[in-house]
């Protein structure tokens, strides 16, 4: 039997581990976190999943929540100027594309147990460096799915795939329970439960969404990415999560009054529930060469580390754990090799993750003309706008249009002539 060790319990290691575990490889996995640990820690993240995710979530029998989390049915998006004036709406629904975000301390926790109980080796430690020797000699293949975790370092930055050298945005997220957050259409200018998405111009993006955790059940998360040094950039001197409350209504006092309203009674959903920092987003070479010249190979976070803006990671992440099953399971009885890996890896890249990244990285500036015209005519046509935010699900639908002025003109004029059909 096949032996697939996965370093790390997250998005991407469960899923592999999952999915392999399910197609007969026997599989260890090694995880720096016990589920108590993870129920009583911070959060890590506030992860949206569009229904792709969801689906390969459902096929692997790892919906536990799908009964009680909200649905986000669609985004509802204002562009701001610096000051915080609406210049543009945009608003579109995500039809079968609907998503869920459930808190990953929930979900790592139960599918920890989950993984032991289908038979599964779990191995509770920090795997460093020293240790993967030993691993790596024992499996077939290794898989590091430590997502930002330093054991990343083994793997170089690709120069050429990776376009920052500092981070673009600093951070600070936190899960809120209010009365006037939750429910069928909390937002009075959506028809539909909405992914609240705010861009100010020169000065950072704040996003909410409907949300699921164990502490309280449905909530709502909200993220601030603030330019740093700018107007926004307050969080990071916060001691604790209600001094972050009181930063975000000052934020939005400032920046969108208008939202400022249904966070009245706002709390948090527990001590735990915030976060803030900033990364560098970084593309990795996946190919981790060992002193003794055994290779292990780095996926998810651990080699295509995207700012959150997009709400692109854990769905990416999910995205190549099943392209890499079909890799290791076509891949038959052959070893697994440097070049095996790169070729799964660039395969993954051109097909899909380069198309992430660089959607992320756009939504990052300011739109240019292309992705202008766009928004323009779906700030006015409710099928367009429907149309961008479910390419959110596969942003390689974004191209051609979104970076080419004329390609944007044909993709509008064609949508608008289908529709009237
Ligand atoms: C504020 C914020 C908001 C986000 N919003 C979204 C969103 O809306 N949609 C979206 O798709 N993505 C979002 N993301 C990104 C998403 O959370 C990550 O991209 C995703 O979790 C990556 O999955 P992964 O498995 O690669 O890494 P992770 O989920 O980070 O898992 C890595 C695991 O490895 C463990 N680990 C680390 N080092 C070791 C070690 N040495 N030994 C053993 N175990 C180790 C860690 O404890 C962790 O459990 C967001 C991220 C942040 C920070």
């Amino acid at each position: 039997m096949t032996k697939v060790a996965i370093i790390g319990g997250g998005q991407c290691g469960f899923h592999l581990a999952f999915g392999l575990l399910d197609r007969g490889f026997e599989i260890t996995l090694y995880t720096d976190r016990t589920p108590d640990q993870l129920l009583g820690g911070k959060i890590p993240s506030t992860a949206f999943l569009f229904n792709q995710t969801l689906e390969w979530e459902r096929r692997l029998g790892l919906n536990f929540w799908e009964d009680c989390a909200p649905i986000g049915e669609g985004m509802l998006v204002d562009f701001r100027d610096p000051n915080g004036k609406v210049m543009m709406t945009v608003k579109g629904q995500l039809g079968d594309r609907s998503g869920q975000a459930i808190d990953q301390r929930s979900k790592f926790a139960r599918w920890t147990q989950e993984f032991e109980r289908r038979g599964g080796t779990l191995v509770y430690r920090a795997i460093d460096m020293s240790e993967l020797e030993g691993i790596a000699g024992d499996n077939d293949l290794t898989l590091v799915a430590s997502g930002k975790g330093p054991i990343n370092a083994l793997f170089a930055r690709d120069a050429e795939r990776s376009v920052h050298a500092t981070p673009p945005r600093n951070l600070a997220a936190m899960l809120l329970t209010g009365s006037k957050l939750i429910g069928d259409h909390p937002w009075p200018k959506a028809s539909f439960r909405p992914l609240r998405f705010n861009f100010v111009f020169g000065v950072g993006e704040f996003f909410s969404l409907p949300f699921y955790t164990h502490t309280v059940g449905e909530c709502r998360s909200i993220l601030f990415e603030a330019c740093p040094g700018g107007p926004m950039d307050r969080f990071q001197s916060a001691a604790d999560g209600a001094e972050m409350l009181e930063i975000a209504r000052g934020v939005m006092s400032d920046f969108a009054p208008d939202d400022l309203p249904l966070f009245e009674g706002a709390q948090l959903t527990d001590e735990n529930a915030w976060l803030k920092g900033a990364f560098t987003p970084t593309i990795r070479h996946p190919v981790g060469r060992l002193a003794s010249g055994r290779v292990v190979m780095g996926v998810g976070d651990t080699v295509c580390l995207n700012d959150p803006i997009s709400g692109q990671g854990a769905n990416n992440a999910s995205r190549m754990a099943e392209h890499l099953i079909q890799a290791i399971v076509a891949h038959g009885n052959a070893a697994f090799d440097a070049d095996w890996m790169q070729n799964a890896f660039d395969t993954f890249w051109n097909s899909s993750a380069s198309y992430t990244s660089a959607f992320t990285n756009a939504l990052l500036n300011p739109p240019g003309d292309a992705v202008m015209h766009v928004l323009q005519a779906a700030s006015v046509q409710p099928h367009i706008g429907d149309h961008f935010m479910r390419c959110f699900e596969r942003p390689s639908e974004y191209w051609p249009w979104i970076a080419d002025l004329e390609e944007a003109k044909r993709f509008v004029a064609d949508r608008s002539l289908s529709h009237a059909a």
